[in-house]
């Protein structure tokens, strides 16, 4: 979608520092990091978030987000003390890209509930 950040990511017209893409994914460290580890892992494709992924396909490409964030952690160092995966969703989720990311936060213990 011309208008969104991501997607201008996924294209190389905003430069990121990348971790990780494939033909159908990208991962890269968020702008703000909120924790010595903290990186996103986007899908190429604009879906605006993870209640937008019903159609063909979209249980595979849940599974790869996912599983492509929990092989990059182990990779940036949080093996051993774990991370937090977290996908935000619409208003009440605290979206504020409106493109699916999963985050991936780690490298200091993490409070739990959120605010
Ligand atoms: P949300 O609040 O939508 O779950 O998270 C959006 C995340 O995207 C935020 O953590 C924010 O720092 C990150 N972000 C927003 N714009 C950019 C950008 O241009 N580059 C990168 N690397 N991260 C961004
Ligand atoms: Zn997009």
């Amino acid at each position: 979608m011309s208008d969104c950040i991501f997607c201008k990511i996924a294209a190389g017209e905003i430069p990121c520092r990348k971790l990780y893409e494939d033909d159908e994914i990208l991962a890269f460290h968020d702008a703000v990091p909120q924790a010595p580890v903290h990186f996103l892992v986007i899908p190429r494709g604009h879906i605006r978030n993870i209640m937008e992924t019903g159609g063909p396909g979209g249980a595979a490409l849940l599974g790869r987000l996912l599983y492509k964030a929990q092989e990059l952690a182990v990779e940036q160092g949080c093996g051993e003390r774990g991370a937090r995966f977290v996908i935000n969703c619409k208003s009440d989720g605290g979206q504020t890209v409106d493109h699916l990311h999963v985050h991936v936060l780690g490298g200091r213990p993490l409070g739990w509930p959120p605010g």
